[in-house]
């Protein structure tokens, strides 16, 4: 294993500086040539490649967002695209390639495998939406963020007896407003997987008002409803008055959290022994306190559900 590129893909998260500058640091320790590769697939298309020293990923541990810039290819998809690509990476002679991004990136990952480079996929999206890992890089940072926001809007709730209706992201996956629902003890939780019942929630609020609680927080994932349908039915049904707050793209940003800066080392260090051991078509991920590797095609299969204890104590919580 003589030498390695390293890509960030997709949608960005806040950890991918710091799983980057791992991959880069482990790499370089175990004297092995690496390449960061500019915006995901494009730049391995456009050859857009970059030797990395130890320098090139000093000051980053802490950043949001990536180094090496994201993006969407749709030209990767296609059969000229994919090409130039694999020439690229053949003229080069890399011995494999890291991807750092989410289920999209991997199955472009799978591809890369498939055609014969030696390729390990690290999970970064701030949705948590793959079920072969407990946690993909971001998805705390974006917690907190989330977490702090129903503080502040908790704040002013209270003061004007408002109900305050706050939108996160989660088009299939209700993850982050599960669990930072949770840790913002939110009145009621909206997420895709589960069909809601409005009157159900709108009877609890009511309960709420009459036992004088001043406050009514509701955490919506962007897949089930939008906030301003949410927060319409509140006000016809119950004529409170209502604000929506759309975090948006506020939850990509950010200094990474510990925890994500922390997962990213550790992820980091994991494909770097995982192509140096000979294993391909790998992905990387995190069960309990375990680092692990697992067959790409294997991870992809797996469905993504509902973590019900989460969904079902926030329930109970929230009464
Ligand atoms: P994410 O990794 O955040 O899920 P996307 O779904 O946008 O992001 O995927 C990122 C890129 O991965 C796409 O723009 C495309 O270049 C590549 N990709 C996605 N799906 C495939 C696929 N089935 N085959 C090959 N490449 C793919």
């Amino acid at each position: 294993m003589k030498k390695l590129l390293v890509l960030t893909s997709g949608g960005d998260a806040p950890g991918m500086n710091a799983a980057i500058r791992a991959c880069v640091r482990i790499a370089i320790y175990n004297g092995i040539d690496i390449y960061g590769v500019k915006r995901g697939y494009n730049g391995l298309i456009e050859n857009d490649i970059e030797h990395f020293s130890l320098m090139n990923v000093g000051d980053i541990i802490h950043r949001g967002g990536t180094i090496l810039q994201t993006s969407r290819s749709p030209e990767f998809q296609t059969p000229s695209g994919f090409k130039k690509a694999i020439d690229n990476i053949d003229k080069m002679e890399a011995d494999g390639v890291i991807v750092i991004g989410g289920d999209g990136s991997f199955r472009g990952a799978r591809e890369l495998a498939k055609a014969g480079v030696a390729t390990v996929g690290i999970p970064a999206t701030i949705d948590n939406d793959l079920q072969y890992t407990d946690y993909t890089l971001g998805f705390d940072t974006a917690l907190n963020t989330v977490a702090q926001a129903i503080g502040n809007l908790r704040d002013t709730s209270s003061s004007h007896n408002r109900a305050n209706i706050i939108e996160v992201m989660g088009r299939h996956c209700g993850d982050i407003a599960i669990h930072a629902g949770l840790a913002g003890g939110a009145d009621g939780i909206i997420v895709p997987e589960v069909s809601n019942s409005m009157d159900k929630l709108c009877d609890k609020i009511q309960k709420g008002k009459e036992r004088g609680k001043r406050h009514h927080i509701i955490l919506v994932a962007e897949g089930a409803m939008t906030g301003y349908d949410v927060a319409n039915y509140i006000k016809l049904k119950l004529g409170i008055s209502t604000r929506v707050t759309v975090i948006g793209h506020l939850q990509r940003g950010g200094s990474p959290t510990v925890f994500d800066r922390n997962l990213a080392s550790k992820f980091g260090s994991h494909a770097i022994s995982t192509l140096i051991e000979g294993r391909t078509s790998r992905v990387i991920g995190i069960s309990g306190k375990m680092i692990f590797d697992m067959d790409i095609d294997e991870a992809l299969e797996k469905k993504k559900v509902l973590d019900q204890e989460m969904y079902k104590l926030a329930e109970v919580l929230s009464i």
